[in-house]
């Protein structure tokens, strides 16, 4: 604690003071957070899982070598626009006012903002790539994103002077433009904070030019529940449409063109002509496999995760370059000393856990995402961190890393200390989960919740009003539901107190539930 409070003052004296350099005479650090979108922890060699291993992450894993790894960073609500929006106000759903994808009013971007308060203390802020959030960016001198969810190949952006198209692959683009708009800066004597955002890796998972080839012919591991009856549990597990078995399509998702039409409603018939050759050259001897073997039941299922797969990690690929790119870049250009880089995905995701693909779910593969910080001489190379982290934590930890006042109403708590290595005592022991896009696309119905380190208890409330109970300890992959069991009555009794605390605790009451939600149908 004494080294943070020390190393604290310093930043916060300077910010003050000088608006470039701390007491030390070193500057403000630059802050880069890179975000990339549904990327599994799974999918990251540095976690240590048979998928990453065989699809590894050089790039990334160069952040856990340098700094530090989180094993459990929750998100608040597992789902793209919602956790962007959290990231940026450090704010519950319910009070930032962006809590679904679907049938949601714009962002409000009037509201306080971590890359606001930095820009005000003299930070040059940029956000490139996936913004996911209806309105245009605020807090930014310099923004170019993505529409929507953008597209992968030749993908249209929009900045201040409306919207253009460019060729390219859009992981590489978002590349080239946060590395062109660092250099623009780097030289004013003001620091910087980018946020990059990649599109990849989320559906439809289209591999860039430069790894169409890489995984076509690699069979992965699959996972132990990849055939899940969803017995033990209740019905939201039994009712959700987003299995690899029936959800997930053969053309848009898997690539398997019978009618080469369908690849307009994913944005392949962007692709010019060289790039659908190479393409084409690719796909075509798969489609035409397949469509031999006639694969059906199980086999069909198991064909599906392995192209899947290989597709899914053949776009992480490019992200992984990027990231091995940046941190060139910021070595060759002497920035790699006062530059703090973090990676993190929006929320985890789904890689066959349960039959599924996708997140939204409380469940650990999509309450998870990755996050890797690197501080050069601050954060210890290679350390690794399991207390319970947020994303609800990223805007304090980036303003205390700048040595701005952290805002009273912000719902999280910096992490400095925690990647210091020096977790307060009073660290958080459980964190609290609200999902509310129902009904909708993949059909998970709405659910709250708290987890502990060891348990779980959620409630599918309004639709179905089901509470479900975990023990991650004798139960990591979370097959049985234990709340009726009367072995946990107490913990069950225990869970349901604390739950009822955080929601005090994070405002999020009976009234704000109902007034933020449309009705069932
Ligand atoms: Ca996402």
């Amino acid at each position: 604690m004494k080294t943070k409070i020390t190393l604290l003052t310093a930043l916060g004296t300077a910010a003050v003071l000088q608006p470039a350099l701390s007491q030390k005479g070193q500057a403000r650090p630059n802050i880069i957070y890179i975000m990339s979108d549904d990327h599994a922890y799974q999918a990251i060699s540095a976690y240590g899982h048979q998928i990453g291993r065989m699809a590894p992450t050089p790039g990334i894993d160069r952040i856990a070598a340098n700094g530090m790894r989180f094993n459990r960073c929750l998100v608040t609500n597992s789902i793209s626009g919602p956790c962007r929006a959290v990231v940026l106000t450090g704010k519950y759903s319910h009070l930032n006012g962006f809590a679904k994808n679907e049938g949601q009013a714009p962002f409000d971007g009037s509201q306080q903002t971590f890359p606001k308060l930095l820009q005000e203390a003299g930070y040059s802020t940029a956000i490139i790539g996936k913004w996911h959030l209806g309105s245009d960016p605020t807090g930014f001198d310099h923004w170019e994103v993505l529409p929507g969810q953008g597209h992968y190949y030749n993908p249209d952006f929009i900045n201040k002077n409306g919207r253009h198209t460019e060729n390219g692959y859009v992981t590489e683009l978002i590349t080239d433009k946060s590395l062109k708009w660092i250099s623009e800066v780097k030289s004013s004597g003001k620091p910087f904070m980018l946020m990059m955002h990649h599109k990849a890796p989320h559906r439809e998972w289209q591999p860039g030019p430069r790894e169409l080839t890489l995984y076509k012919n690699m069979k992965f591991p699959e996972p132990a529940t990849l055939f899940d009856d969803y017995s033990g549990r209740g019905r939201a597990a039994h009712e959700q449409d987003m299995t690899i078995s029936k959800t997930m399509r053969l053309e848009e998702d898997l690539k398997l063109y019978k009618d080469k039409g369908k690849m307009k409603t994913t944005g392949l018939n962007r692709m010019d002509a060289a790039q659908a050759e190479d393409w084409n050259k690719t796909y075509d001897p798969i489609i035409r496999a397949f469509y031999e073997a006639g694969l059906t039941g199980d086999e069909l299922v198991r064909y599906k995760y392995q192209r899947y797969m290989q597709d899914y990690l053949a776009c992480i690929s490019a992200v992984d370059k990027s990231v091995g790119q940046l941190l060139d870049y910021l070595k060759a250009n002497g920035l790699d000393k006062n530059t703090i880089v973090i990676y993190a995905s929006d929320q985890g995701f789904y890689l066959g856990e349960h039959g599924w693909f996708d997140k939204r779910f409380m469940f650990e593969e999509s309450y998870r995402t990755p996050l890797l910080i690197q501080w050069p001489g601050v954060v210890k190379g290679g350390s690794v961190n399991s207390d319970i982290v947020s994303n609800l934590d990223f805007a304090e930890t980036i303003l205390d890393m700048a040595g701005v006042k952290i805002p009273a109403d912000m719902q999280g708590r910096s992490m400095v200390p925690v990647l210091m290595g020096k977790t307060p005592k009073d660290w958080r022991k459980e964190h609290y989960y609200h999902y509310y896009e129902y009904p909708a696309v993949h059909s998970v119905k709405r659910h709250y919740g708290i987890s502990t380190e060891r348990y779980k208890l959620m409630h599918f409330y309004y639709d179905i009003d089901e509470w479900e109970l975990y023990d991650l300890k004798t139960d990591p992959m979370e097959m049985k539901n234990l709340y009726g069991d009367p072995a946990y009555a107490a913990i069950r009794g225990d869970l349901h107190e604390r739950l009822e605390k955080l929601r005090v605790q994070f405002r999020d009451t009976d009234e704000s539930l109902k007034s933020f939600l449309p009705a069932a149908k």
